[in-house]
């Protein structure tokens, strides 16, 4: 995860770790090179450039030059902006609604129903819930046909209407059955579009406002790069959704989402898609991240 990004990293900071002294022009060059790293890595140019700005301060602010140790501190002084930049503390999702109700978001292919199952899942065994999943994609057959196989793999029922058209309506007849059979959470899964466009931020927005959910989640795909940054301000402009859920982490990705989601939408980053598998889910931590990419 993250290879390439790690290594840029590591080449920059390299040079000041063995260092008992450093100059400012050491400084300068090697924030130069983390922001290159960060901006190869798909970081938008502003939030790359913001970055080493605050890192700077930071160790101006911290007399880095005639510390003990300044390698060590410029390392610790990036690795902690980097967590802040990611997001902070980790953050958790809301199931205080009884139902507490979900609704998943985002476009077709980032994962949604994969996810809907990783998550319902989850719940299940972490948290002893008894988890409801409810099928909102009138347009594809075969996406409901998808949330049932999920939905068997991990033993947990899929409610589904294929006569019904409105998926204002399935999600409102899913919460009364989640109601009337004990289902503690409901996570709804919502139909996506290849691109952001007009008619499905009209239903998702219908849908949302209808049921109102304690959480709103954003899937999106993080081998999209820029593309998900910009998907993401995108959905959160009509859904002010309450967190992201970052896929296929496991795949190729140069990793500029994950770092540049939060500062662009300033929501955070709560759950990643690390595989294919129902078991392929993670509780999403900024400070973990920042060690795994600064090794
Ligand atoms: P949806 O259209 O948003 O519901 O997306 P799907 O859940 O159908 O996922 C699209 C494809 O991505 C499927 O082939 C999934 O198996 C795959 N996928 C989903 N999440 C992950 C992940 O975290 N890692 C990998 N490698 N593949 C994933």
């Amino acid at each position: 995860m993250f290879d390439n990004l790690s290594d840029k990293l590591d080449k920059a900071l390299h040079v000041l770790k063995g260092h008992g002294s450093i100059t400012e022009v050491n400084v300068a060059e090697t924030l130069k090179e983390v922001r290159r790293a960060l901006i190869d890595a798909d970081v938008n140019f502003k939030t790359a450039k913001d970055f080493t700005n605050r890192v700077k301060e930071k160790a101006l602010g911290q007399n880095v030059l005639t510390s003990l140790q300044p390698g060590q501190l410029m390392v610790k002084l990036v690795k902690d902006e980097l967590t802040e930049l990611m997001g902070g503390d980790a953050t958790g999702i809301d199931l205080s609604g009884s139902p507490s109700v979900i609704l998943m978001s985002g476009l077709q292919g980032s994962g949604k129903t994969t996810f809907s199952g990783k998550l319902a899942n989850y719940l299940k065994t972490k948290k002893t819930k008894k988890p409801l999943l409810v099928a909102c994609d009138v347009y594809r057959p075969a996406a409901i046909d998808q949330l049932h196989v999920v939905g068997d793999a991990i033993k947990v029922e899929v409610y589904s209407d294929r006569d019904e058209k409105n998926p204002v309506k399935i999600a409102q007849d899913g919460i009364a059955f989640a109601k009337a059979n004990g289902h503690n959470v409901v996570i709804i899964d919502t139909a996506g579009r290849l691109a952001v466009d007009e008619a499905m931020m009209t239903e998702i927005k219908e849908v949302h406002k209808a049921i109102q959910p304690q959480e709103t989640l954003f899937v999106v795909d993080s081998m999209t790069g820029q593309d998900a940054v910009n998907t993401a301000k995108a959905f959160n402009d009509i859904l002010n959704f309450d967190g992201v859920i970052l896929t296929k982490l496991d795949g190729d990705t140069r990793g500029g989402a994950a770092i540049s989601i939060k500062s662009v939408v300033d929501k955070p980053i709560k759950f990643i898609g690390t595989g294919e598998k129902m078991e392929a889910i993670d509780v999403f931590y900024p400070s973990r991240m920042a060690d795994r990419i600064l090794g």
